[in-house]
């Protein structure tokens, strides 16, 4: 059996509302996905986290290197595309294009053996996962969190057990937003806080400070990603646990995060990071250095299904009879891919996620639902 085809459609959801960041603001979401087919006629599914068009353009780059492997060797394969783009790429677009590449062999080898990818990795240490909520994005430019309050009782009332929010307006402003949102969930919500690397080491040290009696599980990319030490450095200053990583690449990129101890949770976009053969490799680094890890999704929910397969299958470090439960990051901000493109539909009962038992990634994608998003050639030459 070989590999046959390797297509690319790039997905666009325009939002009835834009919402913004630290960074900038949302008005759509587009995303690369891709199909890859067998000699047999089976296929699988994946994606990549980036821009879609220069995805695409990797994937397109990269697709004659894979056609005609054998599909079962999927880390061979790996190591092929990673050699063929090291000396030009080794962070950035063209390994999310490796990783779309990589995730939609693990769902078409699932396939053809008829087993969960999770258990392709090695097998689960729990069957149930506890989805945390993003959402609490920007909305107004002038009053940017007016509906925090609304929206975080959505999250509660629909079961969530932990819920994450954005910062990065200011330390004053995000100060009394997180204030609001802890006295609004209570305290046996846990809650995280996410800057999106909008501050200087002396601005997040003082922020991390004034919210230390929030009991904040995380705070996610305090500072720049490219400032390891200075990530180490912040630890050092304050009782809140310290994670990042999703602009990070490869496990050469994220041992810069752990020989300078700059995180205390470490979240690789899979998507983008290598796929789930080099997600696997990070995070048995990790274990190495005592870090958790819990990956970024933001894509469609072919993503967030790669997601589950993988941290069903993640050790707990240090092992003990009744480990903690293993959150998985579950956006909730506007997005028709997460929730019309696949079925079965993402169900969460009692705040917790059941791990796909169906071949692959136990997913099907709708196809009429995909060629509704997806663009035509016109449109993507004119992005
Ligand atoms: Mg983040």
């Amino acid at each position: 059996m070989t590999i046959e085809k390797i297509e690319t459609f790039i997905l666009k959801d325009k939002l009835s509302n834009s919402f913004f960041f630290s960074q900038w603001e949302y008005s759509e979401r587009c995303i690369c996905v891709v199909k890859v087919t067998a000699s047999n006629g089976q296929y699988g599914w994946g994606e990549g986290y980036g821009p879609a068009q220069v995805l695409k353009s990797g994937v397109d780059f990269l697709k004659g290197h894979v056609i005609g492997k054998n599909p079962l060797e999927n880390e061979v394969i790996w190591n092929h595309l990673y050699r063929k783009t090291l000396d030009y790429a080794r962070r950035g677009v063209l390994v999310a294009s490796i990783s779309a590449i990589d995730i939609a062999l693990w769902d078409l080898k699932g396939k053809i053996l008829n087993l969960p990818v999770s258990t392709l990795l090695g097998g689960v240490f729990r069957d149930k996962i506890k989805p945390y909520a993003t959402g609490l994005y920007f909305i107004d430019p002038e009053n940017p969190s007016k509906h925090f309050k609304e929206e975080a009782l959505t999250y509660i009332e629909r079961g969530f057990k932990a819920i994450k929010m954005k910062v990065g307006l200011g330390i004053e402003e995000d100060y009394k937003n997180i204030k609001m949102i802890r006295d609004t969930i209570g305290d046996d919500i846990q809650l995280m806080v996410d800057s999106n690397h909008a501050y200087s080491l002396r601005e997040a040290i003082i922020l991390a400070k004034k919210i230390e009696p929030f009991n904040i599980s995380w705070f996610e990319e305090p500072i720049s990603p490219e400032f390891y030490k200075q990530y180490k450095e912040l630890r050092s200053k304050t009782s809140i646990p310290i994670s990042g990583g999703e602009c990070e690449y490869l496990r050469y990129g994220f041992h810069q995060l752990f020989r300078n101890n700059s995180v205390d949770i470490v979240q690789p976009d899979i998507c983008a990071a290598g796929g789930l053969t080099e997600a696997k490799r990070i995070a048995a680094l990790a274990s190495t250095y005592g870090v958790d890890v819990i990956p970024h999704t933001w894509g469609t929910a072919i993503g967030i299904h790669v997601a589950m397969h993988f941290i069903a299958n993640l050790e707990h470090i240090p092992g003990r009879m009744k480990s903690p439960d293993f959150l998985m990051e579950y956006d909730q901000t506007e997005n028709g891919l997460r929730e019309r493109l696949t079925y079965p539909k993402i169900s969460m009962v009692d705040g917790m996620i059941e791990v796909p038992k169906r071949p692959g990634l136990g997913i099907e994608v709708d196809e009429d639902v995909l060629m509704e998003y997806a663009l035509s050639e016109e449109e993507i030459n004119i992005l």
